[in-house]
C-alpha cells in the first residue's frame, strides 16, 4: 500500500502510469494563495452568491425532500472523527498518521446519495430560477416553496434539461429536475449501474445508455440536446455552475470545524483528499477551500491507475488535450465515477496553482479500503468514494508535508472526502464489502 514518485522526467511519469503503477505527483506549480489574488478567474463573490441561491431554495427543498427538513432544506453532510480507522491504516503501514482522522460525509447528503448533491441540484436550481424569473413568475423575494405547486411543475415541463454522465450526476440532475418537473434525459456511459439507472426510469427520468465512456457520453447528449429547443445541457466537463455549487462546501466548512474545535492557521494545517473524475468535484471544493483557508489548507486528488486523467492533463500542461487512452490506458475501473478518460477543460486550468499533489491507486485497494472501513467503522461506501482513503497512508505525501511543518504536523486534521454511498442497494453494497473482506484474507 503505497504510491511511487520515483520517476524524473514527464516520459519517466507517463511510462509509470501506462503501467498502471500506482504513482504520486507532487504539483511544481503550486503556488502561495495570496500570489494568485484579485485576478481569480472566478470571482469569490461568486461564491458567496452560489450559497445565497441556495439559502432562496432552502424552503422549497424542505417542502419536495422530506429528508432535507431536518437541516431546514440545506443539503449539507456532517464531519467525523474515525480514530478506529486511522489505528487501521496505521497497522498496515507500520507508522503513524501525523494528527487526526475525519471523514467528511459526502455519502449522506440527501436526495443525491453523492458529492454530486452539491454540483448538479445547484446548476438545475440556478437554471430553474432563471427561468422562472424571465418569465415573470418569480422574484428572488418570494417564498420559493411556492416552486412545488402544480402550475410550476405545468410550467418548466416545456423546457429540458440533459446530461451525460457515469451515474451519480444522472442521479442528482434527473432526480432534482424531475421533482420540478422538467423533462429529462441522461445519457449513461457504459460504466453506470444498473440500478442507477432503474431508479431513474421510476422518477420518470429518460435514461440513453451508451456502449462508450463518459467522454462520449457527454459529446452524445451534448449533440442531441443541441438539436431540440428548449434543451439545457448541464455540462460536466466545461460547467461553471457545477464548480460553484461544490464550492459551496468550503464556506461551510469552516463554521463545522469550529463546531468540533479544530483550528486551521499556519500551525494546524487542513490536509484533504478528494476523490476526481472529470475534475469538477475535487477542484470546486479545492477553490474554496483555498479561498477561505488560503495556505494552511493542502488539497490532493486520488484518481483509479486505469483512468489518472488529471494527473495527465496538468503533469503535461495538456489539460482536456490529452486523453487516458492517448498514453495506451484502457480507463476500465471499478469506481464508476471516477472512470474519465479526460478532464475538464474548466476545472484543471482553475486549480492549476492550488492543487498539492494527485496520486493514483488500483482498484484492488479501494475495495480492501472500502472493507476496511466498514469493519471499523461501520460506514458504508462506493468504491469511488474509497479514493480518498488512501492518501493519509502515504509517504509520500507525509514526508512532502513534514518537509513543511516539521513537528507541527502532529497538530494536523486529515479530512478525507467520502464521496457516495448511501443510495447503494444493500444487496449491492454486501458484495463490495465481501469482495474487499476477501483481497485481504489474501494478504495474510
Ligand atoms: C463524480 C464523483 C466524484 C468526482 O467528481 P468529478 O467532478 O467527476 O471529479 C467522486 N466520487 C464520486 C462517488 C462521484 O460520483
Amino acid at each position: 500500500m503505497c504510491p511511487e514518485s520515483t520517476y524524473s522526467s514527464e516520459e519517466e511519469l507517463i511510462e509509470q502510469l501506462k503501467n498502471k503503477k500506482e504513482t504520486f505527483w507532487s504539483n511544481e506549480s503550486l503556488k502561495p494563495y495570496h500570489t494568485l489574488g484579485k485576478n481569480l478567474p472566478i470571482p469569490t463573490e461568486d461564491l458567496h452568491e452560489a450559497e445565497k441561491l441556495l439559502q432562496r431554495f432552502s424552503p422549497y427543498l424542505a417542502e419536495v425532500f422530506p429528508e432535507t427538513r431536518k437541516m431546514n432544506g440545506i443539503i449539507e453532510s456532517p464531519i467525523r472523527g474515525i480514530p478506529s480507522m486511522q489505528q487501521e491504516l496505521e497497522k498496515r503501514i507500520q507508522q503513524s498518521i501525523p494528527g487526526h482522522l475525519y471523514v467528511k460525509c459526502d455519502h449522506e447528503l440527501p436526495i443525491a446519495g453523492s458529492i454530486k448533491a452539491r454540483g448538479g441540484i445547484y446548476e438545475v436550481l440556478k437554471y430553474a430560477e432563471g427561468l422562472a424569473i424571465k418569465h415573470g413568475k418569480l422574484t428572488k423575494d418570494d417564498d420559493y416553496s411556492k416552486l412545488a405547486d402544480p402550475e410550476f411543475k405545468q410550467f418548466f415541463s416545456n423546457f429540458s434539461i440533459a446530461v451525460g454522465s457515469t451515474g451519480n450526476l444522472a442521479l442528482s440532475i434527473g432526480i432534482m429536475s424531475a421533482a420540478l418537473g422538467f423533462q429529462v434525459t441522461v445519457h449513461m456511459s457504459v460504466e453506470a449501474k444498473e440500478w442507477k439507472k432503474e431508479l431513474l426510469r421510476d422518477k420518470g427520468v429518460v435514461v440513453v445508455e451508451h456502449d462508450k465512456d463518459f467522454s462520449f457520453a457527454v459529446t452524445e447528449g451534448r449533440r442531441q440536446c443541441q438539436e431540440k429547443s428548449n434543451c439545457y445541457f448541464i455540462d460536466d466537463e466545461n460547467s461553471k455552475d457545477l464548480f460553484l455549487g461544490y464550492a459551496v462546501a468550503a464556506l461551510r466548512i469552516s463554521e463545522q470545524l469550529k463546531q468540533e474545535n479544530i483550528t486551521v492557521d499556519a500551525d494546524h494545517p487542513l490536509v484533504v483528499y478528494l476523490p476526481c473524475g472529470v475534475g469538477g468535484g475535487p477542484a470546486g471544493i479545492t477553490y474554496g477551500l483555498k479561498y477561505v483557508f488560503g495556505d494552511h489548507v493542502h488539497c490532493y486528488f486520488a484518481e483509479p491507475t486505469s483512468s489518472p486523467c488529471m494527473m495527465l492533463g496538468l503533469a503535461t500542461g495538456k489539460h482536456e488535450d490529452i486523453s487516458v487512452q492517448d498514453i495506451g490506458l484502457d480507463n476500465k475501473t471499478e469506481a464508476d465515477g471516477l472512470a474519465v478518460g479526460r478532464p475538464s477543460a474548466l476545472a484543471g486550468r482553475l486549480v492549476e496553482n492550488m492543487v498539492t499533489g494527485i496520486y493514483t491507486l488500483n482498484d484492488e485497494n479501494l475495495y480492501k479500503l472500502l472493507a476496511l472501513l466498514h469493519a471499523s467503522e461501520g460506514i458504508s461506501l462506493e468504491p469511488s468514494a474509497l479514493a480518498g482513503m488512501y492518501g493519509p497512508a502515504s509517504i509520500d505525501i507525509h514526508q512532502q508535508l513534514d518537509r513543511i511543518y516539521g513537528s507541527r504536523l502532529s497538530n494536523a486534521t486529515q479530512l478525507v472526502w467520502a464521496t457516495g454511498g448511501s443510495l447503494v442497494p444493500k444487496e449491492i453494497m454486501e458484495g463490495f464489502v465481501s469482495k474487499g473482506t476477501s483481497f485481504l484474507r489474501q494478504e495474510e
